[in-house]
């Protein structure tokens, strides 16, 4: 079994739509994948009826962001939760507006130096997708500044930057509740990713465990291995799950569909943790 527990569709930052997503699973060899959108579950849709009709098993899924207190970015993955539940449902919808708001606020800042505008960025975008930073990357690419996503990344999109802005994100353990109370099963998401920004130190780990954290994402490229090293003896101490996937986004990055895995004894114990929804099967 051949299980990816964590990618991305054009419903949120990915490239492709969700149907064309499974398609590009069953092409990789997968028998199994989650579809995790930033703060949507508005392509399970049509990814399960995907699955069905392409034979690759379906793992409802979502990623939470959030922030710390401190200002550090936390993403957390949530499994077979209840797409309907009201409390988190208003959390990840304060989320997404919010990233509006502020991707409308990083392009007027851009704007004053580049040749770009909002257009340009709804533009490469599904409507109604959340909108992030890989969006903005994209009109930039279109508009010759910079020739990949990873090349904005790098200069002109980083969290350092001057063009940057934060925006509203509930803290690590309130949705850690919010995916428990919902019925799902959380798990911090590539969470030594230190390339990436700044990560949180072990407190806010055990304060995540106490609020009801479930797993932890071990096998993800971003994850340093002295820290895959860590996190594997942290989920020992604490018997968390320990998953490994893709972080597929499409054409948006260079992580390819399948190049982690998660065990299948842990998708079963993931089925097992949840009550909100179930696993699409063929
Ligand atoms: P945002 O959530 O809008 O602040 O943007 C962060 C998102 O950008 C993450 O979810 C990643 O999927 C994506 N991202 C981060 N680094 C890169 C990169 N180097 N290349 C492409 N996408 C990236
Ligand atoms: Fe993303
Ligand atoms: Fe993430
Ligand atoms: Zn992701």
């Amino acid at each position: 079994m051949r299980i990816d527990l964590h990618t991305h569709s054009n419903v949120s930052d990915g490239t492709q739509p969700p149907a064309v997503l499974l398609a590009a699973a069953r092409d990789a060899g997968l028998d199994a994948l989650a579809l995790t959108d930033h703060d949507t579950t508005d392509g399970w849709a049509e990814a399960s009826t995907a699955a069905r009709e392409i034979g690759v098993a379906l793992v409802p899924g979502m990623e939470v962001s959030c922030r710390t207190a401190e200002g550090i970015s936390v993403h957390l993955l949530s499994y077979l939760h209840d797409p309907a539940h009201p409390g988190l449902l208003e959390e990840i919808t304060k989320a997404k507006d919010a990233r509006l708001s502020r991707a409308e606020r990083m392009v007027e800042r851009l704007a004053e130096d580049y040749p770009l505008n909002w257009d340009d960025v709804t533009q490469h975008m599904a409507p109604g997708a959340t909108v992030g930073r890989p969006h903005i990357a994209d009109a930039l690419v279109a508009a010759g500044v910079v020739a990949d996503r990873s090349e904005a990344f790098a200069s002109i999109l980083t969290s350092h930057s001057h063009y940057y802005v934060s925006h509203y994100a509930p803290d690590p353990m309130r949705a850690v509740e919010l995916v428990r109370a919902a019925g799902g099963v959380p798990v911090f998401a590539h969470p030594v990713a230190s390339a990436r920004g700044r990560v949180v130190g072990e407190q806010t780990f055990r304060d995540m465990i106490d609020a009801g954290l479930l797993g932890v994402e071990v096998d993800h490229r971003d994850n340093p291995e002295e820290g895959k090293a860590w996190l594997r003896a942290l989920a020992a101490r604490h018997a968390l799950l320990v998953t490994g996937s893709s972080d597929y986004h499409g054409l948006g990055k260079p992580n390819q569909l399948g190049e982690n895995l998660t065990a299948p004894d842990v998708l079963s114990r993931i089925e097992d943790l949840s009550s909100g929804t179930v696993v699409v099967r063929p």
